[in-house]
């Protein structure tokens, strides 16, 4: 620095000060852009949250498992129709998880952690060979808890995107249950719910086909 003419000195002095100014302000930029990037994706879905998406994902499979035997089983409509949207639910579900960098696995068919929903596929399965009445049964037996789980979920949560695809997913449960439903009473069987409210479950009979987001 010396031997630099003052113009020199102040040139040099310039230059570093404000390439110390860039760098410090491109820094705190990208500290702000990650803190946002979290705080978009991860830091409002709550451990609750993360739970809630990880054990629905896996109840869709267990709709998604169960229909796909009872579909090979009895080859009834509503089986086949139903377990496609059953796989659509689960994408939805898969598609929030993904969004919040959370890690998730689907066992293969048949397959569950959750030892709950294990033990009922194993139930449906066995009950679901030995006639089409059973097998319609557990059809609107699996919307029924569906519904109940989801609307659980929904009312502990104040995640929007959680609260919209549970939405309609119960939605899409809701459609289901009418449909079981209506082939049930169509053979002259009845069903009775087991784990909706009578009044939410007449509710939901009564109301025709929606339309639910996806
Ligand atoms: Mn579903
Ligand atoms: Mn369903």
């Amino acid at each position: 620095m010396k031997n630099l003419k003052p113009l020199q000195t102040a040139t040099v002095l310039l230059v570093i000060l404000f390439s110390t100014f860039l760098t410090s302000c491109s820094d705190h930029e990208n500290e702000t852009n990650e803190t946002l990037n979290a705080l978009e994706s991860n830091a409002i879905l709550l451990q609750s949250d993360t739970d809630a998406l990880l054990f629905m994902l896996e109840e869709e499979k267990l709709a998604r498992d169960t229909y796909e035997f009872l579909d090979n089983q009895w080859s009834l409509n509503q089986f086949s129709n139903i377990k496609k949207s059953e796989q659509s639910h689960m994408n939805a579900v898969i598609n929030l998880l993904e969004f919040n960098n959370i890690a998730y696995t689907i066992l293969p068919y048949g397959e569950f952690k959750d030892k709950t929903l294990q033990d009922y596929y194993n139930l449906f399965v066995e009950n679901g060979q030995i006639s089409q009445s059973n097998a319609l049964q557990i059809g609107a037996t699996i919307e029924d808890l569906d519904i109940v789980d989801l609307q659980e979920y929904i009312d502990h949560t104040s995640n929007a995107s959680l609260v919209s695809v549970f939405e309609s997913l119960k939605c899409g449960s809701k459609n289901h249950l009418r449909s079981f439903v209506t082939v049930i009473e169509t053979i002259g069987d009845t069903y009775n719910p087991q784990f909706l409210t009578e009044e939410f479950y007449n509710q939901i009979i009564s109301g025709n086909h929606e339309t639910c987001n996806q």
